[in-house]
């Protein structure tokens, strides 16, 4: 999962449980999964799924890894989450629709409808640069 910032978002889907802010994050993200992996073991019985973001502007539409580590995550805790992805304007919520392992719906969030917490994390997907945009991070441009 290319991650510019990541949350694992309450049941409720108001508030965010924990942030995972990987230490060395760049425009193009950094793999680590370890200690988010770790936050998700702590939180699946009260979360209601995990949100990121992506560089840049538009509707964000998740990777293929996104897709696979979603599925893992499904698989694992025998629970269907909700993913949100966030670009710098839009998000977007994924969710399996079935019935195929890696069929997941992607729903465009309406301008004004987005939960409170995706301007933070687009704030916190900031680096030094305003707008650390780049073409190779997800490849699905
Ligand atoms: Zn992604």
């Amino acid at each position: 999962m290319t991650i510019e910032a990541a949350a694992i978002i309450s049941a409720d889907e108001k508030e965010v449980l924990c942030w995972h802010l990987p230490e060395g994050r760049s425009e193009v993200g950094v793999p680590d999964t370890t200690s988010h992996l770790l936050d998700l073991l702590h939180s699946s019985q009260c979360m209601a799924g995990t949100a990121h973001s992506h560089p840049g502007l538009g509707v964000p539409a998740p990777s293929w890894e996104d897709i696979t580590t979603y599925a893992a995550i499904d698989k694992y805790f025998r629970r269907r989450f909700k993913y949100w992805i966030a670009s710098m304007d839009r998000a977007v919520v994924v969710t399996w629709c079935g019935p195929r392992k890696y069929d997941y719906d992607v729903a465009i969030l309406d301008e004004g409808k987005e939960p409170g917490w995706v301007t933070e994390l687009r704030r916190k997907s900031q680096g030094p640069d305003p707008w650390p945009y780049s073409e190779s991070a997800h490849g699905n441009e």
